[in-house]
């Protein structure tokens, strides 16, 4: 027997959550966005889950491979495009859609040779203000001209990624600010007739009026929230339950401690339960006393520090709760959401750290 944790990842959810994105995105057609192995929940279990998507993006060309390699033939994006010359082989060979977001990567383009007939999807990426990829407003027909210019390649979308799109309050860079320099990049291509693609999660929630013919939903179709609001607010049904069981119970006499640094002590008389599951399985360590986390399906609080392999919850006043009992780090039942803000983090984090040792588990 493996020890008792695992992940059971829920793919109806999935496919409820991908609808959902579906619906906010009104015309739109959407990018399933599942690098990281699909935020932990493991490229295979999506690949299932969203057969119906439009396409699937992801940043990972390994990934983008053993996707299409499994069987998926429609579009499938890489969101920071290649890295090396030596992708540039297998991004035709598969049909393998890439950004484009530096000069470099049009020089290698530039530089290859690729077959007769070839043609490469572009998606041409604009800077709009958060300075991590992307080529400046003023800058983008040059990289429209030079891509245009090759014969292998086919310039097909303007894409843009938002800053702040779960903040309205952000003054640095509103969500308006950005789409003014969007307005200017389109405006600098004249009559290019390119689709769009600018919503990530929380655009999509977030935003209604926003024009796009792409969206690129990630953390939302696993039923996180995107910053603001909770997930359920929008319908998102929880698409990883990660659960395991307690091995051992304590019981304490007040003024005892528990755990590593003795953080937690009991004020009076306590059982508490130890729970196989910790930071080397991706539980926070940072999660602090009061974390919730459900024992036999009854909402409780972690006490004392997270270490390697082990937490421990307060069963005090849980009296069927004994070694074996069911315990549900997140999930069903209990938002990812909220174990992240105990332990100063996102959803996204949590979703993404589960360990290699957890066992993702087909559920319904
Ligand atoms: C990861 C990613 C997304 C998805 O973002 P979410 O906030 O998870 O919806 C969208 N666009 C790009 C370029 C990304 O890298």
């Amino acid at each position: 027997m493996p020890r008792p944790i695992s992940a059971t990842i829920h793919l109806s959810a999935l496919s409820h959550n991908y609808r959902i994105a579906k619906k906010y995105g009104g015309a739109a057609k959407v990018w399933a966005v599942v690098k990281a192995n699909a935020y932990g929940h493991g490229l295979d279990f999506a690949l299932e889950a969203f057969q119906e998507a439009d396409g699937l993006a992801l940043v990972e060309v390994d990934g983008a491979l053993k996707i299409r390699a499994a069987g998926w033939s429609k579009s499938i994006l890489l969101l920071e495009g290649f890295f090396h010359a030596e992708d540039l082989p297998l991004v035709a060979q598969h049909r393998i859609e890439v950004a484009v977001h530096c000069v470099e990567q049009i020089a290698l383009l530039e530089q290859a040779t690729f077959a007769a007939g070839t043609e490469i999807r572009v998606h041409l990426k604009v800077n709009g203000g958060m300075n991590r990829l992307g080529f400046k407003p003023a800058a983008v027909d040059m990289a429209f001209r030079r891509l245009s210019a090759i014969r292998a390649v086919k310039v097909v979308d303007l894409m843009m990624h938002f800053a702040n799109a779960d903040d309205e309050t952000n003054v640095r860079l509103p969500v308006t600010e950005q789409l003014q320099r969007f307005a200017q990049a389109q405006a600098a291509l004249g009559d290019a007739s390119l689709e769009i693609s600018l919503a990530n999660s929380a655009a999509n929630l977030l935003n209604a009026s926003l024009k796009n013919d792409w969206v690129r939903a990630g953390i939302m179709l696993y039923g996180g929230s995107p910053g603001k609001g909770s997930a359920a607010s929008f319908g998102l049904l929880p698409a990883m339950t990660l659960a395991s069981e307690l091995i051992a119970i304590q019981e304490l006499e007040a003024g005892e401690s528990v755990g590593y640094g003795s953080r937690y002590v009991a004020l009076q008389p306590m059982r508490i339960g130890v729970v196989a599951c910790g930071y080397a399985d991706g539980y926070p360590r940072h999660a602090i006393d009061g974390t919730p986390v459900l024992v036999n399906g009854v909402r409780t609080s972690m006490v004392g520090r997270v270490s390697m392999d082990m937490i421990t919850v307060d069963v005090t006043g849980i009296a069927d709760a004994k070694v074996g009992s069911v315990v549900t780090l997140w999930g069903q039942g209990l938002p990812i959401d909220e174990v992240a803000d105990a332990s100063d983090t996102i959803g996204y984090e949590l979703m993404c750290a589960v360990a290699q040792r957890v066992q993702l588990i087909k559920g319904e």
